[in-house]
């Protein structure tokens, strides 16, 4: 059956996500077309930014298919550009990735739009004029392409090649592709989220696959023991305590559901002040945690309970709601993106938080190299946004337990449940230290041999034989 192709390779490519976090695009090249796991921004360090602005080393018009894991930011921003560029093709998500990827693009676009006004409204940028990456207009064009496929039904995308998702935990709608190719199995982890987190199911995936291509970002680190939930409270009553306010930088779409999850629970065991007020800011909040409540049924809680947790808090839409909730008097709690501080709303509280001690800074979520989070994470004593340095005098703290992605230890979990073991693990989406120690540390538990992907650099995978592997047993997973 796969005579005409005997003896032709397979290859993968990783045009972004390989020695970093973000920008993740991994192509398979085969035969019978060439399928691009995630399509997402480069974001962070600004060498690693401007690549948005290059040209893909691959034309986006010999792409076949896309498969998206889930809706960061990192994973589907580059979509619009893809487009822009000629790719024509469809691009498959879960039903939850999709609501929250066309909220997430559409936000991304709209923040683009409001940087490039700004920076041309007070000349700082070096661009004249600045112009965004993309606009809402790129965003509305390639929704047309989106195509919903279910967890754990697999879907064919040509006579040899088709992928099933699997839930990885992570975000709402995040999931793992396992791609069957000419009877071998390449499994794409996506980014793999915590165990016995308290919203999100645990990441599952099938137990056998030749080839795993896995996330790396906490590959070096343990999440301290212990509660997070303690460790938020302790933090949030100490800063009531002195008058301040909390400030707690994170993704509107994912993270910040979780948050407001573990924050409802606090004020219900009353470890929490019941009165004190928790704002989420940022448009689309409210239109996220609709999406979250419609998709109820993937989380661990009832949705007599999503709505409970959404009623606890106040979402503002509007942009001079955050000057009415900078200037409300007496202590809170906000949630505002981005979760790396890059951009966006938390900006306007940090212009008004960072100076006074009083304050407290949260970190909850991975703080990629040469954002403002990282910055404060590593001590920075002044930090520089909207063309201006502010000196730092807020407290800033990190509760690495409320991360969204798995520890070490969790990773290795993860991967220790491939039996027997893949052919070989190739390690992506990981800072370089992150990526060398998970690989030394899978290579001696398991003996599996552990390649850390380069970026654009073809990888050879396996040669397709005359006959057609073993069946793949398509019972054999965790998926209920
Ligand atoms: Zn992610």
């Amino acid at each position: 059956m796969h005579s005409e192709y005997a003896n032709q390779n397979i290859y993968i490519e990783s045009l972004g996500g390989a020695g970093t976090v973000t920008g993740s695009k991994h192509l398979l090249r085969t035969p019978e077309g060439n399928i691009l796991i995630d399509c997402g921004l480069f974001q962070g360090l600004k060498a690693l930014r401007e690549k948005n602005w290059e040209p893909l080393p691959f034309n986006p018009a010999e792409i076949n298919a896309v498969i998206l894991t889930h809706a960061h930011l990192d994973h589907c921003g580059y979509l619009p550009i893809l487009f822009k560029d000629g790719y024509r093709g469809p691009v498959y998500m879960t039903e939850t990735t999709k609501d929250l990827t066309i909220l997430i693009l559409k936000d991304s676009a709209r923040i683009q739009e409001e940087d490039a006004f700004h920076a041309n409204k007070h000349h700082y940028s070096k661009h004249k004029p600045a112009k965004p990456l993309y606009t809402t207009e790129d965003v509305e064009a390639c929704i047309p392409y989106f195509k919903t496929v279910g967890t754990g039904v697999s879907h064919r995308l040509s006579a040899n090649i088709s992928f099933r998702y699997f839930p990885a935990g992570h975000i709402p709608g995040a999931s793992s592709a396992e791609v069957t190719c000419f009877g071998k199995t390449i499994f794409f982890s996506g980014d793999i989220g915590r165990y016995h987190a308290g919203l999100l199911a645990d990441p599952q995936h099938v137990s056998t696959a030749d080839f795993v291509v896995m996330e790396a970002t906490y590959g070096d680190r343990t999440h301290p023991a212990g509660d997070a939930s303690e460790a938020l409270a302790y933090m949030i009553n100490d800063t009531v305590f002195k008058k301040g306010n909390i400030l707690i930088p994170c993704f509107a779409v994912g993270r910040a559901q979780e948050v407001i999850h573990m924050l409802y629970k606090l004020k219900q065991q009353k470890a929490i002040p019941a009165e004190l007020p928790i704002y989420l800011d940022s448009p689309m909040a409210a239109a996220a945690g609709k999406v979250v409540l419609n998709h109820s049924e993937e989380l661990k809680i009832t949705k007599e309970e999503c709505r409970a947790m959404f009623n606890g808090i106040q979402i503002n839409e509007d942009y001079r709601g955050t000057e009415k909730i900078i200037d409300t008097k007496g202590s809170k709690i906000i949630l505002a993106g981005s979760g790396m501080l890059t951009g966006g709303r938390a900006l306007a509280y940090l212009e008004h938080y960072i100076g006074n001690s009083r304050n407290t800074i949260l970190l909850i979520g991975f703080q990629a190299e040469g954002t403002r989070g990282r910055s404060l994470l590593n001590g920075a004593k002044e930090l520089k946004f909207h063309g201006k340095f502010y000196s730092v005098e807020a407290r800033v703290e990190e509760i690495r337990g409320m991360s969204a992605h798995a520890d070490q230890k969790e990773l290795r979990y993860w991967i220790n449940g491939f039996v027997p073991r893949p052919e070989r693990v190739y390690l992506v989406h990981g800072e370089p230290c992150s990526l060398e120690t998970l690989r030394v540390k899978i290579k001696d538990e398991t003996g599996t041999p552990v390649k850390i992907l380069q970026e654009d650099h073809k990888e050879f995978l396996f040669a397709i034989s005359e006959e057609p592997a073993a069946a793949v047993v398509h019972e054999q997973h965790h998926n209920k």
